[in-house]
């Protein structure tokens, strides 16, 4: 069985080491080549976009790939629409591995917003120093806000020259508000450096996509200094049948195993 994983996230490359081990599948992870050094699961790997819902398509009827899985992040939704649309043409099945999101414990101030737009929106009457971790190419609706500064956490130095990305459209650059300070780290994160990074930046305020998943100690400190945290919902699910684990993604790969 030759399974394509859509990957970037941690729960594509424990599913890829998982397929991996077994001799009767070939797994193939994608990644959409964001970053500039990746770490990559086990299996095979390739980098890039496949050109569209049509392209993906293209790929899954030459690659003869028997089963699709789109363990892409909750956030990436292009994505998502394009394996749902692609499944469908080539007639492949379509298994979504989506974590649930986070829910808000006793002692956190979030505030819960439809999308970046809207946390730029609220943002300046919660605080004057933010921290930021949306990644590179999501922080274009915050560029405006000259009243904050920012502490921008990402994996790659975000892109103020004329090069793009890596994997991004040439000569593409990051829109990036007036005052920051950039700090490059990949998580996870231990508690005891998020708590250190809030207090030495005097952040009052973090902002957070629902991104799910384990615990995020970000979210800890927030909670533990009494911060209030500007959540950023989930684009909409897919429409397809969803699981939550990596448990549950390889006993649907089973069941389509045995009909
Ligand atoms: P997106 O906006 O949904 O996708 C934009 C385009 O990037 C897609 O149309 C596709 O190009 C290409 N693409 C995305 N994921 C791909 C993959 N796994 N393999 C090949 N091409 C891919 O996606 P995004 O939010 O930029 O995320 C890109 C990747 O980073 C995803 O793999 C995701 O799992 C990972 N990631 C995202 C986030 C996040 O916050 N969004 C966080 C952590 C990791 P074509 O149309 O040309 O095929």
């Amino acid at each position: 069985m030759k399974v394509l994983v859509l990957g970037g996230t941690t729960e594509a490359a424990v599913l890829a080491a998982a397929l991996d081990d077994r001799p009767e599948v070939q797994v193939v992870t994608s990644l959409a080549g964001r970053v500039a050094r990746p770490s990559l699961p086990a299996g095979e790997v390739r980098i890039g976009g496949f050109g569209g819902a049509d392209g993906l398509a293209h790929e899954l009827r030459t690659a003869a790939v028997d089963v699709l899985v789109d363990a892409t992040h909750p956030f990436a939704a292009a994505m998502r629409r394009n394996a749902e649309v692609a499944a469908r043409l080539a007639e492949v099945p379509l298994v979504v591995l989506r974590r649930p999101g986070w829910t808000e414990q006793p002692g956190d101030r979030w505030h819960r917003v439809a999308d970046e737009a809207a946390a730029a929106a609220l943002l300046p009457a919660l605080g004057r120093r933010a921290l930021l971790a949306l990644g590179r190419g999501r922080l274009e609706a915050f560029a405006g806000l000259d009243d904050v500064w920012f502490l921008l956490r990402a994996v790659d130095p975000p892109n103020v020259g004329v090069e793009g990305p890596p994997g991004g459209p040439a000569g593409s650059h990051d829109h990036l508000p007036r005052h920051y300070e950039v700090v490059l780290g990949r998580g996870p994160f231990a508690l005891e450096d998020e708590r250190a990074l809030l207090r030495e930046h005097a952040i009052d305020v973090v902002v957070s996509r629902d991104s799910g998943g384990p615990t995020s100690e970000k979210l800890v400190a927030a909670r533990e200094l009494g911060l209030p945290v500007v959540m950023v919902d989930r684009p909409p699910a897919a429409l397809s049948p969803t699981v939550s684990t990596v448990d549950e993604a390889l006993a649907a790969l089973d069941g389509l195993d045995r009909p």
